[in-house]
């Protein structure tokens, strides 16, 4: 295995035996990303698995214990797949199925990897009962940490200019032009980025240990003298290990660093080293293995304390800036000005943000540093908060058309829809009405579940436009599902009632003819349409409107904010409509999606039967099989969804490709089998939709492609291959597209191996059949950025608050809003400092919202 692989599998296994307590690693998992990185590029692992590792441990500390052990089993998994070591299966640790007590000193024998032999072995030994003489001696519990808060400290006010955060470094006292174009390398430009930068882990030199004290398995900083330091070849010649000796006056510890040669250019005879990492045994004596390192300076300030350690580039070392960041923060954070209220302080009994500065780049104990980390968190939260609230509140200044009907007039049009509508669509009905004729342009979320009736919905709002003679436009992701909303739009607004006419409903996808287009565009200039639908075609091509009064956005996930801005500067402040089947967690919707005001349909159509959910192991497939061959037999159809094999269109295209082939051929010789992926043009799959639509095909095999949106009522039965590979909001998506009838539906998911891990996983998804439950599962699992998908996965400006802390967002949120009903342009003198902060970072945040 290579060694960058070996070490994941190392804080992994080191991780799991601790129970997932993120200890493994001082400061937590996040710590070894950057060391991890930069050997994992040595190896030439691919990006995809860099970049997997990063999202996921990035948000590890906020994960519960059983979320982080799903995370760390799926992505070894991942990782083993491709860079495992192919005689040696299954290396993980049973302790990642099952908890096993933690036994230290078996730990090197459960943990390196097995060959078969050796795991069955031990395997029998753990399923063998327990021996009644053995010792039941639990493992000794760590004492509970005396909890202790954060007092606020009274320290002297410094004399001086109060800091100005956008002055240039160059101000600092040792910085001229030389210094400042290495400090711009770690993009510090001003005071404030210096400040800002904050420290990406600690070492925490306040409980060094000497060596004669020192105990295997454990964490620990330890620093002494350099005595030797000497390299040799390892395995023929084809690696180098650096040895290092140091002594502290009380024993000797030996380190090791794995093809590192060059460590001895620096680690040099008579300084003094400190080096954080575990204690390990080698032939009896302990030793330390690849640890973190850093040569140190006795007297200098980073000894004896929790040291920074800073994110770095090229040209800077870690002592310079820390020299300097020392410098600037004894000198500067104390003339910082506060810009938060006492009130705010007080009542989220917050840090001041001078002592956060201090502490959180000089800690003077854990308890300061967490009380910094958090005070600073909330900043980030807080003037998100501002900012989005504000921006609400200039969407309601704006002045918007009113578009009003009667209740008999909607009592006539719904009484035309082929069914009543449930609860929560009369009142989300409600709701749009509401907003279409308060004057002020409507800014509505419509959360609902997958087949919660939102359509129906967004075509009331059209008619209700229609009526006054203006325009509407609904935006779709895909030309499959823009089509099947022509088609539904279509029924509900001319066939089934007169509120337009047909050719006043268009359809503007990417395979449209240019000459059609041309007309359309035409037609929408001068007012004759006054429906389009269409894809991201209609953004991109010059299209005008007449007066674009209504936009509504289908699956608007699946859009990036400047795609509903596009959508919004056709018309004159338009009433906006976004909708998503994708239940947004709370703590999403009160960040991402802050501006908006917020419909949730958590009703079904009545008559809608659960799906039966079940996992199958790959062995049963022909179980799958049995059940989609008994359904279509009795006149139903089915999906096949196969997952992205390697993350390229094509791959995925080409799994789809040929499992239709095989099926057809195969299993599945007298039914009628279509296909459908990313890679066909647009006009084909409308085909191939088409097709499934109209039961003229039984089964439809298909990519990822057919998440959104897509209504086959007859569909009774879903197989889901490689069900693994899917977040349980997406899992959620697909299976919604069956079970739309009132027939009795199943999905059924095939993961990829028969892995209890993954399963486990899944099993979320037989266990519920609410998309708000899966979907805070899901984000709690894979994160913010692969919740969202890429398209709103930004949150740079985030470096210290968690996106899904519900809790310090509620009372951030809580905070801001007080403060802006107080002074709503603020404007009063006291909350000046805060105004120019929230411009500042304004305009950070605003492009990762919506
Ligand atoms: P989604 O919210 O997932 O977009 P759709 O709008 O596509 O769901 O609706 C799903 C299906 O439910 C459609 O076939 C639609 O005609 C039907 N439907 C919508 N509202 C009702 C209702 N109140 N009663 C019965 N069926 C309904
Ligand atoms: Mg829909």
């Amino acid at each position: 295995m290579k060694p960058s692989i070996e070490k994941l599998q190392k804080f992994f296994n080191l991780e799991s035996e601790r129970g997932f307590d993120n200890k493994a690693v001082m400061g937590g998992l996040i710590n070894i990303l950057d060391s991890w990185e930069s050997s994992a590029r040595e190896d030439d692992i691919s990006e995809d698995i860099i970049q997997l590792v990063r999202g996921r441990l990035q948000n590890y500390s906020n994960l519960s214990e059983s979320s982080r052990k799903d995370i760390l089993k799926g992505m070894w998994r991942r990782v083993e797949n491709i860079y495992g070591d192919p005689k040696k299966t299954n290396t993980l640790p049973e302790t990642m199925v099952k908890k096993v007590p933690i036994n230290r000193k078996k730990r090197t024998e459960t943990f390196v990897s097995k060959t078969p032999v050796e795991r069955k072995k031990t395997e029998q030994k753990k399923s063998s009962p327990p021996s009644k003489k053995a010792p039941a001696k639990a493992p000794p519990k760590p004492k509970p940490p005396v909890k202790k808060v954060y007092v606020k400290k009274e320290r002297p006010k410094p004399e001086g200019p109060p800091a100005a955060f956008n002055a240039p470094v160059t101000v600092l006292d040792g910085v001229g032009p030389k210094n400042a174009e290495k400090l711009q390398k770690l993009g510090i430009f001003s005071l404030g980025d210096m400040l800002y930068h904050y420290p990406r882990r600690y070492n925490d030199f306040s409980q060094l240990k000497t060596i004669n004290r020192l105990e295997y398995g454990e964490e620990i900083t330890v620093i002494g003298v350099v005595k030797g330091t000497n390299v040799r070849p390892i395995r023929g010649g084809k690696f180098k290990m650096a040895e290092v000796v140091i002594t502290d006056g009380t024993g000797a510890l030996r380190i090791t660093f794995f093809n590192q040669p060059y460590i001895t250019n620096t680690i040099r005879v008579g300084e003094s080293l400190a080096v954080s990492g575990k204690v390990d045994r080698y032939l009896g004596k302990l030793v330390m293995t690849n640890p973190e390192w850093e040569m140190i300076d006795r007297e200098n300030l980073h000894t004896n304390r929790i040291t920074p350690v800073y994110p770095l580039t090229a040209a800077v070392t870690q002592k310079w800036l820390r020299r300097k960041m020392n410098k600037v923060v004894n000198y500067w954070a104390l003339r910082v000005r506060e810009p938060l209220s006492k009130a705010i302080l007080d009542s989220s009994k917050l840090m001041d943000l001078p002592e956060a500065f201090l502490q959180i780049h000089f800690p003077e104990s854990l308890v300061e540093l967490e009380a910094a980390k958090h005070r600073l968190a909330f900043d980030e939260i807080f003037y998100l908060q501002l900012g989005v609230l504000q921006q609400k509140k200039k969407w309601a200044e704006r002045i918007a058309s009113v578009y009003e009907v009667s209740d008999e007039w909607i009592a006539e049009q719904t009484g035309k829809l082929p069914f009543e509508l449930t609860n929560a669509q009369k009142k989300t009905l409600a709701d749009l009405r509401k907003d279409l004729a308060n004057g002020t342009p409507m800014n509505r979320l419509l959360q609902g579940d997958v087949g919660s009736g939102k359509t129906i919905i967004a075509a009331l709002g059209v008619g209700i436009i229609a009526n006054s003679n203006a325009q509407s436009a609904i935006l779709a992701p895909t030309s499959v599902l823009a089509e099947q909303h022509y088609q539904s739009m279509t029924k509900t607004l001319s066939e089934n009632s007169d509120m337009l006419k047909p050719e006043q409903i268009r359809l503007m996808i990417g395979a449209t003819p240019e000459s059609e287009k041309k007309e359309i565009r035409a037609e929408l200039e001068n007012g004759n349409i006054k429906l389009i639908i269409g894809t991201h075609a209609l953004l991109q091509d010059p299209v005008n409107f007449q007066n674009l009064q209504f936009a509504v956005i289908d699956e608007q996930h699946r859009f990036g904010v400047e795609q509903r801005a596009a959508l919004r500067a056709k018309g004159e402040n338009p009433h906006l409509l976004v909708m998503t089947a994708t239940p947004i967690p709370r703590s999403l919707s009160l960040t991402v999606f802050g501006d908006l005001d917020i419909s949730v349909m958590d009703e079904l159509p009545p008559g809608r039967q659960e799906i039966g959910t079940y996992i199958l192991y790959p062995k049963e497939r022909e179980r799958a099989y049995g059940l989609v061959k008994k359904e279509v037999d009795a006149g139903g159809q089915a999906f096949i969804i196969y997952p992205l094999v390697e993350e390229s269109d094509k791959s995925e295209s080409k799994a789809a490709v040929e499992s239709h082939a095989k099926l057809q051929n195969e299993i599945f010789p007298n039914m009628k089998i279509g296909l459908l992926h990313g890679r066909m043009k647009a006009t084909e799959k409308e085909e191939v939709m088409g097709k499934f639509r109209d039961k003229e095909l039984d089964v439809l095999v298909s990519t990822s492609v057919i998440e959104v949106g897509i209504d086959i009522p007859n569909a009774s039965v879903m197989i889901i291959e490689g069900a693994n590979r899917f977040g349980l909001a997406q899992l959620h998506q697909f299976r919604g597209r069956v079970g739309r009838g009132d027939k009795k539906s199943f999905c059924l998911l095939i993961p990829d191996k028969p892995d209890d891990i993954e399963n486990e996983r899944l099993k979320a998804m037989t266990e519920s059949n609410d998309g708000f439950v899966l979907a805070e599962k899901d984000l709690t699992q894979r994160g913010p950025g692969e919740f969202l998908g890429t398209r709103q996965s930004g949150f740079g400006h985030l470096k210290l608050a968690s996106i899904t802390d519900v809790k310090l967002i509620e009372n951030a949120r809580k905070e801001a809003a007080t403060l802006l009903e107080s002074d709503p342009e603020m404007e009063l003198p006291e909350n000046q400092l805060m105004a120019e902060i929230l411009n500042f970072r304004w305009k950070q945040i605003k492009g990762d919202i919506s």
